[in-house]
């Protein structure tokens, strides 16, 4: 029996903004979403240099992975899904790219994006096929499809920050889900989706509870929430992460989903790592700093009296 290989390589739960995944069966190698990236500004802080030591190795993790990649599938085109700097993009030559339609269901600034990738930046002559992903099905053999769900909107419906789309990866009687940044799903035609393709792992973005009241109406991330506790009634497995563990308080939120299902979990509990929100820590972490730095000089001036 052919058995699916699944690695997360990137995760907010891992301490940067990624949902890289990487797919192996019977030597293909798909990779989904190859990108990160951090928070300029959270708690109006920049990055701690911890963050950034995070994002450089989940990079590392990425471009390793990637360098012997069949498919890649790039989801939708904000930074912490895809490769976009011109250093970067030779990493795509010879791939089957699969991608989100970058000329309609498109924000413009996803649209500027998607072109600056395929022409300014030539992905489109360097790769080997570019195919849109967009309610498509590409066949990789016999029994080994990858489906492209309809687009679904960022969020919640009428998003302004666009359209994604979910995947679907079905091959040996496995079925796996990667659905970026949906954030729970916040949309119940995502979640139909979803449901319909009886999958027997998702890899999903949860909500957005840091932003509650404050960036999304509480409502929507209610809803989010609510449509979450649907999919994890019906699906074995459910890494629930990237949106959802940028709240300090998403290890209770997992918690009480492990109440309706035992198999919800974080992408760092599922590839064994320790859970560490380093965006959700920015504050503690930059106050810890300032702590170590002053006691390192009042240290320097008990020696200078010693
Ligand atoms: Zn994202």
């Amino acid at each position: 029996m052919v058995e699916v290989k699944v690695k997360i390589l990137g995760a907010d739960s891992f301490g940067s903004r990624s949902m890289a995944t990487s797919l192996e069966v019977g030597g293909v190698k798909i990779l989904i979403d190859p990108g990160v990236s951090y928070a300029p500004r959270r708690y109006g802080l920049p990055p701690h240099p911890v963050e950034i030591a995070r994002l450089n190795e989940i990079k590392e993790r990425i471009l390793g992975e990637i360098s012997d990649a069949d498919i890649v599938i790039i989801t939708h085109y904000h930074y912490d899904h895809y490769l976009y700097k011109p250093e970067d993009v030779e990493y795509y030559r010879g791939k089957v790219l699969l991608i989100k339609d970058p000329s309609s269901n498109i924000n413009v600034s996803q649209r500027i994006r998607a072109h600056r990738l395929l022409k300014t930046n030539k992905v489109s002559e360097i790769a080997k096929s570019i195919n849109i992903l967009d309610s498509s099905t590409y066949i990789v053999d016999k029994d080994f499809v990858v489906v492209g769900s309809p687009p679904v909107p960022h969020g919640a419906e009428g998003s302004k920050l666009g359209y994604v789309v979910m995947v679907l990866i079905s091959c040996c009687g496995e079925k796996i889900v990667h659905a970026s940044d949906v954030q729970g799903p916040m949309s119940r035609k995502a979640l139909d989706v979803i449901l319909s393709w009886k999958p027997s792992l998702v890899i999903i973005s949860g909500p957005p509870t840091y932003f509650a009241g404050i960036k999304v109406e509480e409502d929507k991330v209610n809803q989010g929430l609510s449509n979450l506790r649907k999919l994890v009634e019906s699906v074995d497995t459910v890494i629930v992460d990237h949106h959802f563990a940028r709240d300090l308080n998403y290890p209770s939120y997992l918690e009480e989903l492990r109440s309706i299902n035992k198999r919800v979990m974080s992408a760092a509990e599922y590839m064994g790592y320790p859970i560490e929100l380093l965006e959700a820590r920015r504050k503690e972490l930059w106050k810890k700093e300032k702590a170590a730095n002053s006691d390192r000089a009042s240290g320097e001036s008990f020696l200078e009296v010693d």
